[in-house]
């Protein structure tokens, strides 16, 4: 018998579709019982043009808050009442509060980035960036490493939709945030990203290259560009070691897998709604098993 649910319980949820694959209800929930708070999660499958009634909804039904993932997160950061400082720059939200009535948008994506940066020893503050990447993930690691101290952001993309977004960000993110010069560049003038790679202290893969199938490719051409002094990290979970990570290993430099990402993202939204700590380590074990370096 569920003795966990009864007539005090909230609810939160995941919107956007497809979500039937998604990990976030067995993480929230478990979290949820661990931590003694009688909340529930569940995943809703919602379309875009669908969000208006939703958001309504979750006021009606006084849900405490939701997760939002494609193709949901921009017409949610239009729909909120209140925006968080990175959501609005970012222009998506992936985590709704609703604090009576009030629904306030955040974007946890680039704080997970961080938070699992801080976690493995690293300080963003005063550092030099490069990033791989131009849609969702990349946008909200520029955003979030800017507002958290980064000096220079270099964003490198290809010159396909995504492009335009790398310019719109760096716009804002200087206008914002004028102690951070961002600059833009195509991915494919691998001189000009070596370059940029040798005068970052951090480099970010946030495209889809890498991500299985297709486990062979890497955006970086020259692994020996890689030094024991340059951070690598990458957003891609799957595999847990990109052939990215493993070039750059072979190179001693410090790698840092995309699972890491995925728990503090989930995290500090967890935060957000209860006000307390995930049992991070645990939930790692249990539902991120397989990745050492996470
Ligand atoms: P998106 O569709 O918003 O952006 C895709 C990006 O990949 C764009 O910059 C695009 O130009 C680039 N890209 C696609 N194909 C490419 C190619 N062949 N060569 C070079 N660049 C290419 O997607 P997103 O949501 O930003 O996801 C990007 C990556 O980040 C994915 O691998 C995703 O799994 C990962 N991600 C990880 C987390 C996490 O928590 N670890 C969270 C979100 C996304």
């Amino acid at each position: 018998m569920e003795t966990r649910i009864n007539g005090h319980t909230t609810m939160l949820g995941l919107f956007g579709s497809p979500v039937s694959h998604s990990g976030s209800p067995a993480m929230y929930n478990y979290s949820f019982e661990q931590a003694g708070i009688n909340d529930a999660y569940l995943a809703f499958d919602i379309q875009a043009d669908e969000m208006p009634r939703v958001l309504e909804k979750m006021r009606v039904l006084k849900m405490r808050g939701a997760n939002v993932t494609m193709p949901c997160k921009n017409v949610a950061a239009k729909l909120v009442d209140e925006l968080s400082p990175a959501s609005e720059l970012i222009g998506a939200v992936n985590t709704i509060v609703n604090n009576d009535g009030v629904l306030v948008g955040h974007n946890t994506d680039g704080e997970g980035y961080v938070e699992n940066l801080r976690y493995h020893g690293v300080d963003p503050k005063g550092k030099r960036l490069t990033v791989l990447g131009a849609g969702g993930a990349a946008t909200a690691i520029t955003v979030q490493m800017a507002l958290d101290g980064a000096t220079t952001i270099h964003i490198f993309n290809t010159k396909d939709i995504f492009y335009k977004n790398a310019e719109l960000t760096a716009q804002k993110i200087m206008k914002r945030v004028p102690t951070c010069e961002v600059t833009v560049g195509d991915i494919n003038n691998q001189v000009a990203l070596e370059e940029a790679i040798k005068k970052s202290d951090i480099l970010a893969n946030a495209t889809k290259v890498g991500m299985a199938p297709n486990i062979d490719q890497s955006n970086i051409k020259n692994p020996n560009i890689f030094r024991p002094d340059l951070v690598v990290t990458d957003t891609v979970y799957n595999p847990a070691e990109t052939k990215m990570l493993a070039d750059a290993k072979r190179h001693s430099s410090q790698t840092i897998g995309g699972k890491g990402m995925l728990v503090w993202q989930g995290a500090e939204a967890f935060k957000l709604y209860t006000g307390r700590r995930m049992p991070i380590a645990d939930v790692t074990r249990i539902f991120f098993a397989d990745d050492g370096g996470h």
